[in-house]
């Protein structure tokens, strides 16, 4: 296929719009996927994906198109649409060179569709625009058109009405993709150059990464090297992904194809960085921004003798999500472990079910905690305490100063973007209110909807501030944020005691004010997730030695298999061996066994 047939895209769009499902469509009109499979988003290959119904990784997908005698390749990259994978669409976008801006014409242009439209103009890329989903009975295209021009001064003429479910208007989406989306800037004839831009790791192959191949070629063999590192490699295997992988024996300008090679260490896949040939250096092509995790949580095997294995696991999964970042740990209680940083709390949750059911990890969890900056008290003693510093970064309760070391507590905020139907506003106000924000513009999207922006405490919003506004609203309103400026705050230190032991993982550092609430409302969660068990369990909630909230789960009274009357022996083995495997699951403290992932449990409430 000649560079002029070539066209890199990526489908943008709000979680739940379609995108995998438009993708589907895609690969059954190009013969990529075989209609009535039965297997829907197809692209979302991993577990977490199938089961979750999201996308958490951009999954990138060559197909073949004929369109009047010409044949065209075209390369499809799916995307998540959760503000915590944003960092997926910025690698996505940068091997593109146009977006399908895909908006459900169902429920309209929601927070992420305007973040995501904004990214792509900022890489100045073509914009297609589709509305999905027009099948649906409440489906109000043309109230959804006036609001993509009103925002974005795309005109109502240049809108597509699609159906991914049903399969209505894909021929027209594939034209204007011909169409509308400029050719890779590419050339055949000059030297080597691609674009690392996602990479995994495979059981027998090592490393594996997907280059946007921007010129020349690449074959079997060569050697390339790593414009970040210098290092020298050689080209072992090369393939494109149709989304099977198909093995070919060289890569040419315009395409973007898998090439695995001698990677030792998955810290070397450095996403962003620029490949040339041995011997033929080139200009680096754009680097990319990296986006900073906002939140921190440890991760420690529940067993010392799993530390290397857990180890080896987590850095084969940072080589697939390149945000996280993990440096190791120690803990008194929990011993060596990891302290790991993720985009937000549905980040950290995929992360840690993927270490799960990918590399069959069993890691417990401490409370996420944003990174606060603490103001100590110019005093020596104080101050050599710390490490020297006058300012220091926490985001680990243990590392929290004592009152009386600390000037002053900083917090990170955030600006937040809330889009709802305006019979909501009252409640999403409230929740404003009582997340300590504070309102900074708000204005009318059209007759009954309203955008409003707020500053927020990053800590009250990474944890499940967009379920709330979801649940909230019926699922109508939506919310975006970005990073904004330090402020003063007052914080405190929490603990949790299970019978009167301290358990380090559900340490929490918190706003003064809240302290009270937040301790009540944990420990009678805590009281709901930690089973019963043949000892009585006190669950205190601490702030300075002054206990702030308590309950008490009664002790069994019985045998649980007691009941089966010896009866059946079967039966009771099984409950039995359950019951053991349950054990698994759980991390004994002062005798009491508490499931590994409770805290993760704990900020679930939606
Ligand atoms: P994504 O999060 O943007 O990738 O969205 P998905 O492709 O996973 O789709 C989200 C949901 O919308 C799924 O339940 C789809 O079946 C549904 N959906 C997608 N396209 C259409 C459509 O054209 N019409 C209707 N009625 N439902 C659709
Ligand atoms: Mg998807």
């Amino acid at each position: 296929v000649k560079v002029e047939n070539i066209r890199n895209f990526s489908i943008i769009a709000h979680v739940d719009h379609g995108k995998s499902t438009l993708a589907d469509r895609l690969l059954e009109v190009t013969g990529a996927k075989k209609k009535n499979s039965g297997k829907n988003q197809v692209l979302d290959a991993l577990e977490v994906e199938q089961e979750r119904g999201i996308t958490v990784k951009a999954n990138a997908v060559s197909l073949l198109y004929k369109h009047e005698e010409e044949t065209y390749l075209l390369n499809l990259i799916d995307t998540p649409g959760h503000v915590d994978f944003a960092n997926e669409v910025c690698r996505s976008l940068s091997a593109s060179g146009g977006v399908i801006l895909l908006v459900d014409a169902n429920h309209g242009v929601q927070a992420q569709t305007i973040a995501n439209y904004h990214l792509a103009v900022g890489k100045n890329l073509k914009i297609v625009p589709v509305l999905n989903k027009i099948d649906l009975k409440h489906a109000n295209p043309e109230q959804v058109e006036q609001d993509l021009f009103s925002l974005f001064d795309i005109l109502p003429e240049d809108v597509l009405r699609v159906s991914a479910k049903l399969g209505i208007g894909i021929d027209s989406v594939f034209e204007h993709i011909i169409k509308k989306i400029p050719p890779p800037e590419s050339c055949r004839d000059e030297a080597f150059r691609a674009h690392l831009f996602d990479s995994w790791y495979d059981k027998y192959r090592g490393a594996l990464n997907l280059m946007f191949i921007k010129d020349g070629e690449v074959k079997l063999g060569q050697e390339i090297v790593s414009c970040e590192s210098k290092k020298i490699y050689i080209v072992k295997s090369l393939s494109l992904l149709t989304p099977e992988e198909k093995n070919v024996k060289k890569l040419i300008a315009g395409q973007i194809g898998l090439i695995g090679m001698n990677m030792r260490n998955s810290k070397e896949a450095v996403i962003g960085d620029t490949y040339h040939l041995k011997g033929s250096p080139t200009e680096p092509l754009e680097v990319f921004k990296k986006l900073r995790p906002m939140i921190f949580a440890g991760i420690y095997p529940s067993e010392q003798s799993q530390h290397v294995a857990l180890r080896g696991a987590i850095e084969k999964l940072v080589l697939n999500d390149s945000v996280v970042t993990f440096a190791p740990e120690t803990s008194p209680a929990l011993g060596h472990g990891f302290r790991l940083g993720f985009l937000g709390l549905l980040h950290l949750e995929v992360f840690v079910q993927r270490l799960q059911q990918e590399y069959q990890a069993e890691p417990i969890i401490t409370a996420p905690s944003v990174t606060y900056k603490i103001k100590l008290k110019n005093m020596k003693n104080i101050l050599k305490q710390h490490g020297g510093k006058e300012i220091i970064s926490v985001s680990n309760p243990k590392f929290l100063p004592e009152p009386n070391h600390v000037e002053e507590y900083f917090e990170p905020t955030v600006l937040g973007t809330i889009i709802t139907p305006s019979e909501y506003i009252g409640k999403i106000i409230s929740l404003c209110i009582e997340k300590r924000g504070i309102q900074k513009s708000s204005i009318n999207l059209d007759e009954n909807r309203i955008m409003m922006t707020y500053q927020l405490p990053l800590s009250e919003v990474v944890v499940d501030f967009h379920d709330h506004i979801k649940s909230l609203s019926s699922g109508f309103a939506s919310f975006d944020f970005e990073e904004k400026e330090y402020v003063s705050t007052n914080l405190v230190k929490l603990e949790i005691l299970l019978n009167g032991v301290p358990v380090e993982e559900l340490s929490n550092i918190v706003h003064a004010r809240n302290a009270e609430t937040f301790a009540k409302d944990l420990v009678g969660r805590l009281k709901e997730l930690i089973p019963r068990q043949m000892v009585m369990i006190a669950i205190q909630g601490v702030v300075g030695g002054k206990v702030l909230a308590r309950e008490t789960i009664r002790a069994y009274r019985k045998d649980v298999t007691q009941w089966l009357y010896g009866g059946d022996v079967t039966r009771r083995m099984k409950l039995l061996k359950q019951q053991s495997e349950g054990k698994k699951k759980m991390r004994s403290i002062a005798n009491v066994n508490v499931p590994r992932d409770t805290f993760i449990r704990v900020l679930k409430r939606f």
